[in-house]
């Protein structure tokens, strides 16, 4: 028969930080950077265990005074370096244990994250281990010839490669440099080979399999007999034999994979291993030197907390990761006795998700009205059902009501469209179905509830429109469904008392915030907290430190928000290292081949043109180009003082 019904979850016992913690989750994925203090604050451990703490709200609230408004991107520069740690540590952890003879020397994907500051931190950070960087394409290749000045340092060439992208990376090895071109696709050889006799000089190369294992996920088409990129079995064997041929096989240093982005079961990664692991041991038999063995991207972040191997986690850790690259190419090198390689990784989202938070506020919450009208003399026979209806709500009748409801409701609307009901009788039906939906939820609580009451509370839930635009600054919920850590970054000590998702500012209806971690699966309703103006509501979106920024597009003409860079001071507090400040309107429209100064001179001449025929008044016109200058040199999001006019 009928669940019982659940108590309400403001009955329960007092509510805590440790219950937002559990509730958002944060206690899983937050670790070790974030966690929530006494206040009921998000704070911030950049350096994870090695100490040291901000509280986030404060933080916002010292940036806004430094004039850096909502939405904000901060990058926490320590939180990269500790990940960068992290990842080297775990493969040194794996080298000893498994008692491995050669060593990791990894490289960051640039297409990753190309923003100039990042970069130059990945590359500072990185040299006490050589960590290198790898392009993906020409452009990516210039950036890290720019930045890369370790002469030990990897950088990896990946991507489709014309003649002068050879050529750059080739010569790139007289600059103490050390490409290496990677070959991709089966017609790269000749064109490698063309380049290198004519400047009688080669780089160090590498080829990139096609496996036959079929990676899983959003990205599981890197591989596989499908895949875009990588040389099948025949293709590696006449890459092979070409190279031969020119006396050039003892440039053959590398063997490549990318398997995808975000692999979330580890059993995926061992296979390509095992493919990896034994085409290399053939390449040496073939008279390859190699030396090299890149295991690509796909490390993947557990961006729910729930260690699954479901798309928005991962089954395994770094430290499994790591174990199991070193333990397999291991396992296939040492019975034919060949010399391990140097393992090389390009893990991008793992290093880079971490450092960033996004802060937004909130401007206000739409919900529905389900405000009780006060009852009238001759109300039509469908209203009075409704009030009758709503009157005789029990924990026992809960599923009878609400189906009664929403038979009601629709023969009010079908009455309306056959013009026998008012616009105002017709409103009342709606706040009294909504009061019935309000008074049926509130009976349920937060409980497990029965399927066929489920859309109460979602047609209960609240917009909570939110000062941002998902396809700048988080694009990947709306084009590949990706699930971010999204949670009120303060409060957190004050029960949520209302199930809410976000809509920004873009007119386009996929513009929401809608989808949410639930533990290995999602739920479609946050629970945030009622508004309490004048104060704020911030909102953080956490993990979303790869590729969102470079994915981010320009929809409606949102533009780039404003973005910090933070470290922990070592007398406690902490340093803005660089501020990039967010795009102005000025700057989108530019982009888009528009001139602000024209337009402005446009309006003003209207301007006048309007006040010479009386229609416009000098002050009004003076108001109108003032709004229009000042919104050209302003940031493209909604500012806290005009909102609250
Ligand atoms: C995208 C990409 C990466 C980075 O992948 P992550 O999953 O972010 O680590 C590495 N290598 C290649 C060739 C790529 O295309």
């Amino acid at each position: 028969m009928h669940p019982a019904p659940r108590q309400p979850f403001s009955r329960q016992a007092p509510w805590s930080a440790a219950r937002s913690s559990r509730l958002y989750g944060l206690d899983a994925w937050g670790q070790p950077y974030f966690s929530i203090n006494e206040q009921g604050h998000v704070t911030v451990q950049p350096r994870g265990s090695r100490g040291g703490c901000l509280d986030l709200v404060a933080l916002v609230q010292d940036l806004q005074a430094r004039n850096l408004s909502l939405p904000l991107l901060i990058r926490f520069d320590d939180i990269l370096e500790d990940r960068l740690a992290k990842l080297h540590d775990a493969f040194a952890c794996a080298i000893a244990q498994y008692n491995y003879q050669g060593r990791y020397q990894g490289v960051f994907p640039v297409k990753c994250h190309q923003q100039r500051h990042v970069l130059e931190h990945v590359v500072r950070v990185g040299r006490r281990w050589n960590f290198g960087l790898e392009a993906g394409s020409k452009a990516e290749l210039l950036v890290a010839l720019g930045l890369l000045d370790d002469p030990d340092a990897l950088l990896v060439c990946n991507g489709y490669k014309d003649t002068r992208y050879l050529e750059t990376a080739i010569l790139a090895r007289r600059l103490r440099r050390r490409p290496l071109v990677v070959i991709e696709q089966p017609d790269e050889v000749d064109g490698l080979l063309t380049c290198s006799r004519r400047l009688g000089m080669t780089p160090l190369m590498g080829v990139r399999a096609k496996l036959s294992v079929q990676g899983s996920g959003r990205w599981g088409g890197s591989s596989g007999d499908g895949s875009k990129f990588g040389l099948s079995a025949p293709d590696l064997l006449a890459t092979v034999n070409a190279l031969g041929e020119a006396g050039l096989l003892g440039e053959l240093r590398l063997l490549h994979m990318h398997v995808g982005s975000q692999i979330s079961d580890i059993a995926v990664l061992k296979e390509a291993l095992q493919e990896m692991g034994q085409l290399y041991v053939q390449l040496v038999a073939l008279g390859a030197p190699m030396g090299y063995l890149d295991v690509g991207g796909g490390l993947g972040v557990d961006y729910d907390g729930s260690c699954t191997a479901t798309a928005a986690s991962t089954n395994y850790s770094l430290q499994n990761y790591a174990n199991d690259v070193v333990a397999t190419i291991q396992e296939c090198c040492q019975p034919q006795g060949v010399p391990v390689p140097t393992l090389v990784s390009e893990s991008g989202r793992a290093v880079a998700s971490h450092f960033s938070v996004l802060v937004f506020d909130v401007l206000s919450t739409g919900k529905v009205n389900a405000a009780v009208p006060p009852p009238q003399e001759g109300e039509p026979l469908l209203v009075r059902n409704l009030r009758e209806l709503l009157a005789t709500i029990t924990p026992r009748n809960l599923q009878e009501v609400w189906h009664d409801a929403v038979k009601f409701k629709d023969d009010a609307l079908s009455a309306f469209r056959l013009g026998y009901l008012s616009l105002v009788d017709r409103a009342k039906a709606e706040q009294l179905y909504w009061a019935c939906c309000r008074t049926i939820s509130d009976q349920l609580g937060h409980g497990s509830i029965p399927a066929d009451l489920q859309p109460i509370s979602a047609a209960m839930a609240a917009t909570y429109y939110a000062n941002l635009s998902i396809f700048r600054s988080a694009p990947d919920t709306w084009a590949v469904n990706q699930l971010f850590p999204v949670m009120p970054i303060h409060r957190l000590h004050e029960l949520p008392q209302v199930l809410g998702d976000f809509a920004d500012l873009t007119c386009d209806s996929d513009g929401k915030l809608n989808r949410f971690i639930d533990a290995g699966g999602h739920k479609s309703h946050l629970e945030l907290h009622h508004l309490q103006p004048p104060d704020p509501y911030w909102v953080g979106l956490f993990l979303g430190g790869a590729y969102q920024e470079i994915m981010g597009n320009l929809h409606n003409l949102f533009g780039r928000t404003n973005a910090v860079h933070i470290r922990l001071a070592s007398q406690g507090g902490y340093r803005v290292e660089q501020v990039a400040r967010g795009n102005t309107t000025s700057d989108v429209l530019t982009a888009m081949d528009h001139d602000p100064r024209s337009l402005v001179e446009h309006l003003r001449r209207e301007s006048e043109a309007a006040i010479a025929a009386g229609n416009l008044t000098i002050p009004d016109a003076h108001r109108l180009v003032t709004h229009v200058e000042e919104s050209l040199r302003q940031s493209t999001y909604l500012e806290s003082s005009v909102r609250r006019r």
